[in-house]
């Protein structure tokens, strides 16, 4: 993958925003690096095709190093920091259907899709999609940081 403009879209559009160290989750798309955001809606489109009544729901797209750091002493994240979703590079999905958010959509399908779609799913977050492997992460981190 292209790290010269990750590191672009982290230093230009990431550090500058005003929830770089946000405590509460944040789910704004725009902080994504555009080419998982258009990979996700292309995703999200072919799951329409087949559930065009479920609605998917982005639940947290960036997340701060201090809110990693919360989530990983809560025991909801197995790292301390520099996440794929820091580098807005990792979302968590979940559904509205029938007028309430839920998580009873159908995720196989939806994780199906992701991996076709050359996108990473995790065996332990249903809801988690990122744009590389984990092979990569370490990789990834030091051409960033
Ligand atoms: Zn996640």
């Amino acid at each position: 993958m292209n790290y010269e403009k990750l590191k672009e879209h982290y230093d230009n559009t990431i550090r500058p925003s005003k929830k770089f160290y946000s405590m509460s989750p944040v789910n704004d798309l725009g902080l994504l690096y555009t080419e998982f955001l258009e990979k996700l809606i292309i995703c999200f489109a072919k799951y329409n095709e087949k559930y065009p009544e479920h609605d998917i729901y982005v639940v947290e797209t960036y997340r701060s190093n201090e809110l990693q750091r919360k989530y990983y002493k809560e025991r909801k994240s197995k790292i301390r920091m520099n996440g794929m979703h820091h580098f807005g590079i990792a979302a968590d999905v979940a559904f509205y259907i029938d007028g309430e958010f839920t998580y009873r959509g159908n995720y196989d399908f939806l994780r199906k899709i992701f991996k076709e779609e050359g996108l990473t799913v995790l065996n332990w977050e249903l809801g988690h999609v990122q744009m590389i492997p984990v092979s990569e992460q370490g990789e990834l981190r030091n051409a960033l940081i």
